[in-house]
């Protein structure tokens, strides 16, 4: 049986990290943040919180492939876009479209629950 998570004092300064950042941050950031307030805390203690906050639905782990995973401290779905050239990953100011997962539904007999949509190219700095 799955245990119940409860919002520790680790977690809670994980989330305020999280909460209080735009930048869709990597574990590493997040540990740097987080032990100016809690000294003693470990890499792999954060990476374990990371986890259980995702699983707790708190916040959203953004996988690239090939690069490190980022943070998001917003679990609501929302579109992204990732520079090309530095990296950096933007939430996008564009509606979700609910309707797209009754129309991936359409003709493919398959129920959707959600969607991950992802824009590419250069942001306003690189471009
Ligand atoms: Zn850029
Ligand atoms: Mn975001």
């Amino acid at each position: 049986m799955a245990e119940k998570k409860r919002m520790t004092k680790q977690r809670k300064v994980i989330l305020e990290v999280l909460k209080n950042t735009k930048c869709h941050p990597t574990a590493d950031w997040i540990y740097d943040q987080v032990r100016q307030k809690l000294p003693n805390i470990s890499l792999g203690t954060v990476y374990r919180n990371l986890k259980v906050l995702k699983e707790m639905g708190e916040i959203m782990e953004l996988d690239y492939g090939s690069t490190y995973s980022r943070f998001d401290g917003n679990p609501e779905n929302h579109y992204h876009f990732v520079c090309n050239s530095c990296d950096e990953v933007i939430d996008l100011d564009l509606p979700v479209e609910d309707n797209l997962n009754e129309r991936a539904q359409e003709k493919n007999n398959i129920k959707v629950v959600n969607h991950r949509l992802e824009f590419y190219g250069f942001c306003e700095k690189c471009s």
